[in-house]
């Protein structure tokens, strides 16, 4: 079973959602990449994840849910950088970049999950970056801004700015979208 019907459901809440079609546009001649289903511990916790969106997130809430079995699910960190709980409790796969279930060399489209209580420390990237929040909430930080994203909500994140997240009581479920220079290079996090 593929990710298509992932895939069109993002291109829908896309289209319909400002903040998401300013930041980047929709790809072209998007083709599959084959990619094969890698499952995490994290895999069945976005299967069972109890929390709705909105009207307008949840329908990508459900084929996500759907469909999570299927993804090429990833952790881009090691126990040392992060600790066996977080990597129990959070991943994320590409379904749509360079290396994701559909092929495009303009933009990066994630969707990643983390679970409640967890530190997402210091980290950045090239590539220039749009948080969408799809369900349950969390604290972004940035050194201009600190804020309780929620369902709807966006935050972006400039090329190599610091950033890092705090989830509490909710887990949280997003759509993370990358444009710009370096799109192949995975985040790191910040040297302490
Ligand atoms: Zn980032």
């Amino acid at each position: 079973m593929s990710l298509v019907k992932v895939l069109e459901v993002v291109k829908d809440l896309h289209s319909a959602n400002p903040s998401l079609s300013s930041f980047v546009d929709w790809p072209k001649n998007l083709t599959s990449n084959e990619k094969s289903n890698v499952n995490i511990p994290a895999t069945d916790l976005v299967k069972h994840f109890e929390l709705k969106g909105s009207q307008h997130t949840q329908p990508l809430v459900s084929a996500v849910k759907e469909h999570a079995q299927f993804a090429n699910w990833q952790r881009t960190y090691t126990e040392d950088e992060v600790g066996l709980d977080f990597l129990n409790r959070y991943g994320y796969y590409e379904l749509i970049g360079t290396n994701g279930h559909f092929h495009s060399d303009d933009l990066r489209a994630f969707i990643a999950y983390w679970g409640e209580g967890l530190t997402y420390d210091w980290h950045s990237h090239e590539a220039e970056e749009l948080y969408f929040l799809l369900a349950g909430s969390a604290l972004f930080k940035t050194e201009r801004i600190e804020k309780i994203l929620k369902t709807n909500d966006s935050c972006y994140h400039r090329s190599w700015e610091s950033h890092s997240m705090v989830t509490f009581s909710d887990p949280v479920l997003t759509l993370v979208l990358w444009r710009g220079n370096g799109l192949e290079i995975l985040s790191t996090m910040d040297k302490k």
